[in-house]
């Protein structure tokens, strides 16, 4: 046997101490499936001794009949005895005992006791075969094999912290920094938030500059902001940039289905960084454990409200001098608990939005520095065509299109490959299987003509980017408008065109087909939700006036028809429906009219959709004769 020392135990034991077994699941479960079949072996074997002088029970009851039997030994069913003479039947032995073995069945036999009295046999009994030794062992076996599973298992727990016995405690996993630990250079964008955050890593890297100077050290940070935004990685980023090992759990990770569990893994945590500082630790959905207290329907939530306060007095517990930070990331900050925001708790919050035209072209190219994109990408046209996108969504996109491209066999991504990846995400795949009708072509055709050539004429429109007729998950056809920035205020004119530009598919079909279609149900449901929101929220209707009438139709507990009230009379409800129909229908009629008056553009952009399938912004406008990039004033 190898005498060598494990260096996995660290344990003092002397050198010459052979290593202690390690016991994995695998020699567990052979150590109970040997004892488990050769046990009952060897009890067999003992208690089955009687070798080959075993006789049916029915040439037992022949033999007894021919008063052949001695005398016998009852012992619950088994049956010992010695027979007078050899029997003539039946008996394997030839060895010439008169011994033999056999077991009373398990019905039972009425007629035996009156048949050993007649023959006069001498029956002895013996009592039940309890306490003999083997039945002991017997009996003790399950208890001890269960002990010493458990009692491995709790070496194991001691060794690795990784069995049953480890429950409670914490789950977080400690990154030490390593040379490609991320760094502020990998976060792009979030300018504001990395700038604030600077100050933290100096904290950290020199925590006795901020104590001479009385200054009170920061303790929590808490990042606001949509999920995918960056918030994990700007907490990785601080703990990269100040050298420090990083803690990171999720908030859900400290529920458990037993009381108290989540308490004392936060007690862990904390316990175990603050031995490691300067340290961060990052609670990830805050959230999930830091909402309000005696919130929720059905009381309290026991467990979370005792890990919450368990959170609360460790936030509580720092002495003035330790460098540990916290930071939560939560997308829901209106629903913490106030007492997790008072000060020297998370009383910092840093907002991290979605990402601007800028910060997504930063993002992308962060994205595309390990994947061999051909150097003629447009990155910036990538960046213009996904407003809303967040930094994950951005880095998907890239890989969606390496992917693409590696499907093709390409060694290298193109621009088609980004073009496609983002078809993809944003229209859904292409139903190739879906064959449509020439009749159903040119529907679709005029449908999204009528979209693309009010798009072109209407003033506060968006340029179209991209016109298709390529049937795809989500729709037959898809005309795609490209905002030149990011919007964040709308004004009447822009929503106004708008929504004439989404009905303006159906009155192309009216105007040319003569008759309407189902395909305009997307379209009819967006004008009108935007025309609701115009009248309800945006206080943009004449009748109405500036009011906002939609109540906040958002809340976390209960169903969004319970806590909608209406805040307003049967009246205004009537007056709130004709407005709403108002806006719909001069939409329509202005976008009819146009379309009605550019009938031969209408024409030419369906033709060419029809045997190209798929139009860009340019060659739209080329048809329109428009010039080019810049739309009719
Ligand atoms: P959150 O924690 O806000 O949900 P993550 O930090 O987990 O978001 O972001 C997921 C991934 O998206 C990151 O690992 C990163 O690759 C990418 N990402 C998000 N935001 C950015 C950004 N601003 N710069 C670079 N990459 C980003
Ligand atoms: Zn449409």
């Amino acid at each position: 046997m190898d005498n060598e020392r494990n260096d996995n135990y660290n344990n003092n034991s002397a050198p010459d101490k052979p290593p202690r077994m390690k016991l994995n699941l695998g020699t567990v479960l052979l150590i109970i499936l040997g004892v488990g079949i050769f046990v009952p072996m060897i009890a067999n074997m003992i208690s089955g001794s009687s070798g080959n002088n075993a006789i049916s029970y029915s040439t037992f009851k022949n033999e007894l009949r021919n008063s052949n039997v001695a005398m016998i030994t009852v012992q619950e069913e088994r049956i010992t005895g010695t027979f007078k003479r050899s029997p003539t039947t039946g008996l394997a032995s030839d060895t010439g005992s008169l011994s033999f073995i056999t077991y009373l069945p398990s019905y039972g036999d009425t007629e035996l006791s009156s048949l050993l009295e007649e023959q006069g046999v001498r029956v002895y009994t013996k009592p039940i075969n309890r306490n003999s030794l083997l039945a002991i062992i017997l009996n003790l076996l399950p208890f001890l094999l269960l002990l010493f599973i458990l009692y491995s298992f709790y070496r194991g727990s001691k060794n690795q912290g990784n069995s049953i016995f480890s429950v409670g405690q914490n789950k977080a996993k400690l990154y030490r920094k390593t040379t490609e630990s991320t760094t502020f250079a990998d976060v792009a964008g979030v300018e504001g938030a990395k700038e604030e955050l600077q100050e933290i890593v100096s904290f950290l890297k020199t925590p006795e500059l901020f104590q001479k100077m009385g200054a009170k050290t920061p303790r929590g940070v808490l990042l606001v902001g949509p999920p995918g935004t960056g918030k994990t990685l700007l907490a990785r980023a601080i703990a990269g940039e100040a050298d420090a090992p990083f803690y990171s759990i999720t908030g859900s990770d400290f529920m458990e289905l037993f009381v108290g569990v989540g308490a004392s893994r936060v007690r862990n945590l904390f316990r175990d960084a603050r031995k490691h500082t300067p340290s961060i630790i990052f609670i990830d959905e805050l959230d999930s454990i830091g909402r309000h207290r005696g919130a929720g329907l059905g009381g309290g939530h026991d467990e979370r409200e005792q890990t919450l306060n368990q959170l609360l007095s460790e936030l509580d517990g720092f002495e003035q001098n330790e460098s540990t930070i916290v930071v939560a990331a939560t997308n829901r900050p209106d629903i913490l608990d106030p007492a997790l925001l008072r000060p020297g708790r998370f009383d910092r919050q840093i907002t991290v939005d979605r990402p601007t035209v800028s910060e997504r072209t930063e993002i992308l190219k962060i994205h595309a520095r390990n994947k061999p994109f051909t150097p003629s990408v447009d990155l910036e046209q990538v960046a213009r065509a996904t407003p809303g996108f967040s930094g994950a969504d951005l880095e998907n996109l890239l890989n969606e299109s390496a992917l693409i491209a590696a499907r093709k066999k390409k060694s290298i991504i193109e621009q088609d490959d980004l073009d496609d990846a983002q078809d993809k995400i944003l229209l859904g795949l292409v139903r190739k299987s879906l064959v449509l009708t020439d009749e159903e072509r040119k529907t679709v055709a005029y449908h999204e003509a009528g979209h693309a050539v009010t798009a072109a004429f209407l003033p506060n429109a968006e340029p179209v980017h991209k016109v298709t007729i390529i049937p795809h998950d989500r729709s037959m056809g898809v005309t795609q408008q490209l905002p030149e920035g990011d919007k964040y205020l709308f004004n009447r004119e822009y929503i106004l065109d708008r929504i004439a530009v989404t009905l303006g598919g159906r009155a192309a079909e009216e105007l040319q087909m003569g008759t309407v279609t189902s395909g305009a149900e997307n379209d009819l449901k967006q004008a009108t939700k935007l025309a609701k929101k115009m009248v309800l929220d945006w206080g943009m209707s004449d009748k109405l006036g500036t009011i906002a009438l939609g109540s906040d139709r958002e809340h976390v507990f209960l169903g969004e028809e319970i806590a909608h009230r209406r805040e307003f009379s049967e009246e205004t409800a009537r007056d709130i429906d004709a407005e709403i129909r108002k806006i719909l229908k001069t939409a329509f009629e202005r976008a009819k009219n146009l379309l009605n008056e550019k009938k031969e553009s209408v024409v030419a952009v369906a033709d060419a959709l029809i045997e190209r399938e798929e139009l860009l912004g340019k060659d739209i406008r080329r048809i329109l004769g428009l010039p080019e990039e810049t739309k009719e004033e």
